[in-house]
C-alpha cells in the first residue's frame, strides 16, 4: 500500500445500477414457457438416445449431445427430492424469506425442477413429498408464472397416481422383458446412473464384471439373494 493511503479512510461511492436489457430465450425455452403461459401446460423434452425427459428441456443431451426435438408433457404434479430454507432477504429472491426452495421431480420427468414451495400450512417441507404447481391466473411467459408448488392435498394425489402413466409403462414394459422384478430397476437406469451404482458398494462392482464374463442371469439371481 502506498505511504500516503496509510491511516486514510477509503472513499465510497453509492450508486444504483440500472442495467434494463432483453434477453432472448431462444426456442427450447421460448416453447417451455409459452406451453405455461398459455395452456397452463409443464412441458419436457426426451433425449432419444438416452430416454431421459427434462425438465425444464434444453436443446441438447447433456450426456449423449443428441440434438432435443422430443416434447412431452409432465405432470403438474411431483415429488419433492430435497430443500432447502432461504432466511436471509436480498433482491435477487422472488420471495420474502424465509421461504424455501426446492427441487421438485416432476411425474414423467427424469430431471428435477427448481422452484418455490410454499403453501405449507405450518408444516415443514419433507423429501419425498408430493407437490404440485400453483399457476397464477396473469402469467407473462417466465418462470414465476408457477407461483410456487404446495404440498398435494389427498384427494388431488389419488387421481394423479392414474396420470403416472409414464414410468410405469416403462416398468411394465421391462417386467415384460426380463420376467424379474429386482432386476428392473437396475436395467432402466440410465447409464449415468449405472455409473453411479458401480461407483459405490464394492460387491457390486464385482456383480457387474462377472455378469460380463458369464453368462447370467440364473447365476445373479442366487448371488442377489444371499
Ligand atoms: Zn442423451
Amino acid at each position: 500500500m502506498d505511504e500516503w493511503l496509510e491511516g486514510l479512510e477509503p472513499v465510497v461511492l453509492r450508486q444504483d445500477l440500472k442495467v434494463p436489457y432483453r434477453y432472448s430465450m431462444g426456442a427450447t425455452a421460448s416453447r417451455f414457457f409459452a406451453e405455461i403461459r398459455d395452456n397452463g401446460k409443464i412441458m419436457g423434452i426426451r433425449c432419444p438416445q438416452c430416454d431421459v425427459v427434462f425438465v425444464p428441456p434444453r436443446t441438447t443431451c447433456g450426456r449423449c449431445f443428441s440434438q432435443l426435438h422430443e416434447w412431452v408433457e409432465v405432470g403438474n404434479q411431483g415429488t419433492l427430492e430435497t430443500y432447502t430454507q432461504v432466511r436471509y432477504q436480498t433482491a435477487v429472491h422472488p420471495a420474502v424469506a424465509p421461504f424455501y426452495y426446492g427441487i421438485i421431480k416432476l411425474d414423467g420427468a427424469d430431471t428435477g425442477l427448481a422452484h418455490m414451495v410454499g403453501d405449507l400450512k405450518g408444516q415443514e417441507p419433507r423429501i419425498g413429498m408430493r407437490v404440485q404447481a400453483v399457476f397464477k391466473g396473469e402469467r407473462k411467459g417466465n418462470m414465476l408464472d408457477i407461483q410456487h408448488f404446495k404440498p398435494v392435498e389427498e384427494e388431488e394425489a389419488a387421481g394423479s397416481r392414474v396420470q403416472r402413466a409414464r414410468p410405469k409403462k416403462k416398468v411394465q414394459k421391462a417386467k415384460r422383458r426380463k420376467g424379474e422384478k429386482s432386476r428392473i430397476k437396475v436395467k432402466a437406469k440410465k447409464t449415468l446412473k449405472k455409473k453411479t451404482a458401480k461407483r459405490k458398494p464394492p460387491k457390486r462392482v464385482k456383480g457387474v464384471e462377472s455378469r460380463r464374463k458369464k453368462a447370467p442371469a440364473p447365476r445373479r439371481k442366487t448371488k442377489r439373494k444371499k
